[in-house]
């Protein structure tokens, strides 16, 4: 029997991908309803279509431009070769939660795991009831209490994300990102149309969140806000304790440079239901896969983090060169292995920012 907590897209993927393998799945989440509150802008590039079964209804916008706009007039846009899609996240979970239900899955929802002990097997503990299972999974999100019942939560440092969905007029083909210090320190500001009378707009910081949020988001009417923890990838957390296993936002497995966390997580999901099939060794299977993307996501957010605003004035400067801006349209910004070594051979003084990486 394996026990799956949280109801998110790691927590449901991994339970279709074992349960369809024929393996005795049970899901458990801890609200009433899968999906609903939603914590997520939704927007991933154009990849997470091959990661995860998908459906084109989910998509609820597609863009084609993303423009970056530094305090003043300065800005510069990347048309992209394939467009990002701004995704329908509520549903999303709820389809993947469907999709586990019908290879057979048990779930159980409003169950809040609490802890487990090992003798010859696991003992998990509930806010109602207890059960007994030979491995344990934690999809259960940036606090995981999997990661904290067994051992492996770590030293983590997290983001704190806000998002209102606001109407007012929009541009639906440009995603929009703000940088500068004043604006958002230590991350960036966003725009996401999911139509041309309503957008996600919202950042994420280490503190003072509402103070920045209440600043930026001053037009149109705001509908709904979301808010939550953004994980910051720690590639020294280990996901795996004989056979207890974290995926997804319990297992930090988000990128730092843009906190997007669905595909890094959903191919994490994968490796871990081949591993448990297969008795590999998941920690290092992962890693081999996202490890190094991951991580040169950490050190792009930590060389970002050191900007000064005249330093984005440099970059955008250096990014605007007609053959960087190209390859930066031409490659997603999923995997920064494909194209960072190319960005610096085109544009060498690129480099100079290692430096503030080593200071
Ligand atoms: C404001 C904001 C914007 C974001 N925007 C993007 C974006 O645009 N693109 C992107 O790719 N990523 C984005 N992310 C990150 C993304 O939302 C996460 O990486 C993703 O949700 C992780 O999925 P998961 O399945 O690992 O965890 P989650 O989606 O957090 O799911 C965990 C589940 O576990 C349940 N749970 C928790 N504890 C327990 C317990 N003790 N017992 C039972 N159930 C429990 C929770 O209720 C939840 O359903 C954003 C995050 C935030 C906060």
């Amino acid at each position: 029997m394996i026990s799956v907590i949280g109801a998110g897209p790691a927590g449901s993927y991994v339970s279709y991908l074992l349960a369809k393998a024929g393996m005795r799945v049970s899901l458990f989440e801890e609200h009433k309803k899968v999906g609903e509150p939603f914590q997520c802008s939704g927007i991933q590039t154009n990849y997470f279509k091959d990661v995860v079964l998908f459906k084109n209804d989910l998509v609820i916008n597609k863009i084609k431009k993303v423009r970056v706009i530094l305090p003043g007039t300065t800005f510069l846009d990347f048309k992209l070769e394939k467009p990002n899609l701004v995704i329908d996240r509520v549903n999303f979970d709820k389809f993947l939660f469907n999709v586990a239900e019908s290879q057979g899955i048990k779930t159980y929802l409003g169950k809040r795991f609490i802890s487990y002990k090992k003798t010859d097997k696991l003992h998990l503990k509930f806010n109602k009831g207890k059960f007994e299972s030979d491995y344990l999974i934690g999809a259960d999100g940036p606090m995981s209490s999997v990661a904290k019942s067994s051992g492996l939560f770590g030293k983590r440092e997290f983001l704190f994300g806000m998002q209102a969905r606001v109407k007012a007029e929009f541009d639906k083909d440009v995603f929009q990102v703000f940088l500068g210090n004043k604006i958002c320190p230590g991350f960036f500001a966003w725009v996401i149309p999911e139509n041309e009378k309503v957008a996600r707009i919202g950042l994420a910081t280490k503190k003072n969140t509402l103070h920045y949020f209440n600043k930026f988001v001053s037009k149109g009417k705001i509908l709904d806000k979301q808010a939550g923890l953004i994980p910051v990838y720690n590639p020294k957390i280990k996901s795996q304790k004989d056979n207890v296993f974290l995926v997804g936002d319990a297992a930090t497995q988000v990128k730092a440079s843009t906190a997007g966390g669905l595909v890094p997580g959903l191919i994490s999901a994968k490796i871990l239901a081949n591993s448990i099939l297969k008795e590999t060794n998941y920690d290092k299977a992962w890693k081999n896969k996202i490890g190094k993307d991951l991580y040169l996501s950490l050190l792009i957010r930590k060389t970002l983090n050191k900007f000064s605003d005249r330093d984005y004035y440099d970059l955008i400067r250096m990014l605007g060169r007609k053959k960087v801006k190209g390859l930066i349209e031409r490659y997603d910004r999923e995997f920064p292995t494909k194209f960072l070594f190319k960005l610096a051979l085109f544009e060498p003084r690129f480099l100079k920012y290692t430096k503030k990486v080593i200071l």
